[in-house]
């Protein structure tokens, strides 16, 4: 299998590992995409989060409608105090 992470990250010192999260909230221009058992890179010093081509045409597609999500959920709104 060819290996997605273990690369440098690039805002700091720390490598990027990969980590399967339960749920992971990607913003888009229309709004926001939830993946589910979702693979993505995190930086093991400072957490950025780095995501695969894959995964980001997923939820591309899952924006501009071209894939059928599995659910769709509301998400509160509100102003900050
Ligand atoms: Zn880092």
């Amino acid at each position: 299998m060819k290996k997605q992470f273990g690369y440098g990250c690039e805002f700091c010192s720390g490598i990027v590992k990969g980590k399967r999260v339960d749920r992971e909230a990607f913003k888009h221009k229309t709004g926001f995409v939830i993946l589910e058992q979702v693979l993505i890179g995190v930086c093991d010093q400072c957490g950025s989060r780095y995501y695969t081509a894959k995964t980001l045409k997923r939820v591309h597609a899952i924006a501009s409608g071209k894939a059928k999500p599995t659910r769709t959920q509301r998400v509160p709104v509100a102003q900050a105090v």
